[in-house]
């Protein structure tokens, strides 16, 4: 038997309550459209094994992957889930998984299109661009004998700039509605996250939210409806005390003004707490704030806690997690924060 395995010094709590109002409040706001789920990238790094769940518990029934590596995961907790690939077919292999899995690929170019033909085809999804110039067939190819023999279910396009106020939003819907003329198709779907806080006109039959499932907020107009899914944190591993004119890790970026202590906490740049999140910011602690000192490492960044004398080994302390605060003070993403959390949180929910 294998040795026992020792708790895990980096935790993330997830919050299905959270994650499950967050999808309903979504739908709610789709109007009469359904909301679907985008749940790529190990649904944007919270775990499929624990947010599909939830979202399926909440009424998900519409998944969307980027990659095909990311289906089976999918099916293993939803056998029988619709699922969408969003970067279609770029290869007979991928077409003849498709067919196997019975997973819908997104077209996205006439040469998909002809992959998707020779494989045997059948029922697909098609992504047509409007504006933001990435994936998806122009609307200037949609009369194309390749298009036109597609058997479309869902009618995609995708917005650039939901979470602005661009002009772009009125011109990709209107193009939207062009495409729609187009090609037959059984459902037709347009905004994200951000593009449901636009309003009805984009709604139509279907909305893809990613980032507001998992507590990003693209837009002011979600922040009331919107909960923080994720809680991440990370145990003390040590506790020092540190002189006056001596300096904190690597490249000596901070020296004690005075006598100070410290506790080095378990968690690095590796678990997506990049550099840039060390800068100016604060674990907590019971409500306590511990500034970060020095450079975070790979797997360690260090706090000062000269004013919490009880802090010690074993005490987990919480990595602020506040999307659209963190964005704001680190200038990473929303999407990034969740993305680049790592595999070495134990993930409870
Ligand atoms: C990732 C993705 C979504 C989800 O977007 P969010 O901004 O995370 O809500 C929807 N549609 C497509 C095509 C995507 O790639």
């Amino acid at each position: 038997m294998p040795p026992h395995l020792p708790p895990a010094t980096l935790r993330l709590r997830i919050d299905r309550q959270a994650l499950a109002a967050n999808w309903r409040a979504l739908d709610r706001l789709s109007g009469k459209a359904r909301a679907g789920a985008a749940v790529k990238a190990d649904c944007y790094g919270v775990g499929v094994i624990h947010a599909l769940p939830a979202l399926l518990e909440a009424g998900a029934r519409d998944f969307f992957v980027a990659h095909w590596s990311e289906v089976a995961d999918v099916l293993a907790h939803v056998p029988g889930a619709q699922i969408s690939v969003l970067h279609g077919v770029t290869s007979g292999a991928e077409a003849a998984y498709a067919l196997a899995t019975g997973v819908r690929p997104v077209i996205n170019s006439l040469q998909q299109a002809a992959i998707w033909r020779a494989a045997g085809g059948g029922l697909c999804d098609l992504m047509v661009d409007t504006g933001i110039n990435r994936l998806g067939v122009s609307l200037a190819e949609l009369g194309d004998p390749l298009v036109k023999q597609l058997s479309v279910h869902t009618l995609l396009s995708h917005l650039a700039s939901a979470d602005e106020d661009s002009a772009l939003n009125a011109v990709q819907l209107e193009r939207t509605r062009q495409a729609a003329a187009a090609v037959a198709h059984q459902r037709l779907s347009l905004a994200n996250s951000a593009g449901i806080a636009l309003g009805a006109d984009y709604a139509f039959d279907l909305t893809r939210p990613g980032l507001a499932l998992y507590g990003g907020i693209a837009r002011s107009e979600l922040a009331d409806h919107i909960r923080q899914v994720v809680f991440p944190q990370a145990m003390v591993i040590q506790r020092r005390r540190i002189g006056a004119g001596e300096s904190v890790g690597y490249n000596a970026t901070f020296t004690a003004a005075a006598d100070m202590e410290t506790a080095t906490v378990s968690i690095g740049y590796a678990d997506g707490f990049l550099r840039c999140r060390g800068a100016g910011a604060a674990l907590q602690h019971c409500g306590q704030n511990l500034p970060v000192r020095g450079r975070v490492s790979m797997d360690m960044v260090v706090v000062d806690c000269t004013a919490y004398a009880t802090l010690s080994v074993g005490d987990f302390v919480d990595i602020p997690f506040d999307l659209p605060n963190v964005a704001q003070s680190s200038g990473m993403s929303q999407y990034e924060l969740l993305t680049t959390l790592g595999k070495r949180f134990s993930r409870i929910s």
